[in-house]
């Protein structure tokens, strides 16, 4: 595996008042490739002040969102999961952890994403952990992964998966070459035309990135896992299961409610939840 940095050029843009109104034929489409059964209590930081104290647990979706640009062409956000997982809970891995993921016949990413597999330009990982990126183990090797920077360092493939084996170039984000257009002090103008961005919400993970697509239908936020639930905006409370940093994944989700604030008409899609 090649390990380069992902070049990033410099938005013409100053603010996401002039970005949302210069929209680019791109669209999102989210397939589910799984789900999980997530804890309440954890998906809810239960020692923040808002917390909803919510015990049980909710069955919530595993996805990964194909990206179709007019001029561009097709990009992936996140891979799912593989078709491993329809048969083994732990799609093979043992991982310490013990997550059961619960997958349908043909829900895997591959088989949903057919054709357009062999067409991907790219796939761009929020983070790297397994519901996230299992997925890659069936798709081309030579399509190109890009994750931020920290992720690579952070994660042990013989604990919990290496997904990405034998892909060709991973690209490492580095986010002090991000720029900083209001609220967000991090964010990148993925594919130079602002049709994509990159924003940088760290916590979750250290290198945790969420995007914005920013097409003719309207702008779409997808947190990817600064919110699990759509609750977690709604509350104000972030997750604190699964989580690096407690009090900077709060501080990313409330970056995110600031920018949801500013641009009521946004769709608003959480990483464990169908648009
Ligand atoms: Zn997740």
């Amino acid at each position: 595996m090649k390990i380069e940095n992902y070049p990033l050029k410099r938005s013409s843009y100053e603010s996401w008042e002039t970005i949302f109104q210069n929209p680019a034929p791109i669209d999102v489409q989210t397939y589910q490739t799984g789900s999980v059964v997530i804890d309440l209590d954890g998906t809810f930081n239960p020692n923040h002040l808002r917390s909803p104290r919510i015990s049980g647990t909710v069955e919530v979706p595993i996805l990964s969102h194909f990206v179709t640009h007019e001029k561009l062409g097709n990009f992936l956000l996140d891979a799912g999961l593989d078709k491993s997982y329809y048969r083994d809970p732990y799609g093979g891995v043992e991982t310490p952890q013990k997550e059961e993921y619960i997958q349908d016949k043909n829900q895997d990413i591959l088989y949903q994403l057919g054709d357009n597999a062999s067409e991907l330009n790219a796939v761009f990982l929020s983070h790297m952990h397994p519901d996230h990126m299992a997925g890659m183990r069936d798709l081309p090797k030579k399509i190109p992964v890009i994750l931020g920077k920290g992720e690579l360092e952070d994660y042990e493939p013989d604990l919990y998966g290496d997904f990405l084996e034998d892909v060709k170039t991973v690209y490492e984000m580095d986010f002090t070459e991000f720029e900083s257009i209001s609220p967000f002090p991090k964010c990148a103008d993925l594919l130079g035309d602002g049709s994509l961005w990159a924003i940088s919400t760290p916590g979750h993970t250290r290198g945790h990135i969420s995007f914005v697509v920013n097409g003719l239908a309207g702008p779409k936020l997808l947190t990817m896992d600064v919110a699990f639930i759509q609750e977690n905006i709604s509350y104000g409370v972030a997750p604190s299961d699964y989580t690096w940093n407690v009090e900077e994944a709060q501080r990313s989700l409330d970056m995110l409610i600031n920018f949801i604030r500013l641009f009521r008409g946004m769709e608003v899609t959480a990483g464990h939840a169908l648009p």
